[in-house]
């Protein structure tokens, strides 16, 4: 059994699909073991996101990442942490395979609806910065 976070970005929460989005991981074998909405700070954006912290687009992700609600939870199940890649998609919703989380809800690469943990390390550094352990069942 294993966890991720997942972060449903501003973009998503904005159109009204956040029900929809927490349907696929449910529809696909993952459960929510905990999940809020919460506004981040800029401080907290900049260090969730720290290690992008060089790359060029990283003032455009934090100013994003705050510019409205997320919604992040706990997903847990067999294989959760790649599951989860693999229900959102590429990166790119223009790169992303039909049927994903991205191609079906993302614009661009800015405001693509989703987070997901990228290995086991990062998704229990990343449930730790939102949750306490007594939030997740
Ligand atoms: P993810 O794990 O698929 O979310 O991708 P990364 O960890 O590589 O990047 C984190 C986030 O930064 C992505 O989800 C995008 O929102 C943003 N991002 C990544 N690469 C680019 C890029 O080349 N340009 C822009 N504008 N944003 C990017």
């Amino acid at each position: 059994m294993e966890r991720t976070l997942s972060i449903i970005k501003p973009d998503a929460v904005a159109k009204g699909v956040i029900g929809k989005i927490l349907d696929r991981f449910e529809s696909n074998g993952l459960t929510i073991a905990a999940t809020k909405k919460l506004q981040l700070s800029r401080k907290e954006a900049e260090t969730f996101y720290a290690v992008h912290s060089e790359r060029p687009f990283f003032n455009d992700l934090v100013d994003f990442m705050i510019s409205g609600p997320v919604v992040v939870s706990v997903l847990t199940g067999e294989d959760a942490m790649k599951k989860n890649r693999d229900l959102m998609g590429a990166t790119n919703p223009k790169e992303a395979a039909a049927g994903t989380i991205r191609a079906d809800f993302a614009e661009n690469i800015d405001a693509n609806a989703v987070h997901g943990s990228d290995s086991l390390e990062n998704a229990a550094v990343e449930i730790a910065f939102f949750f306490a352990e007594k939030e997740i069942s």
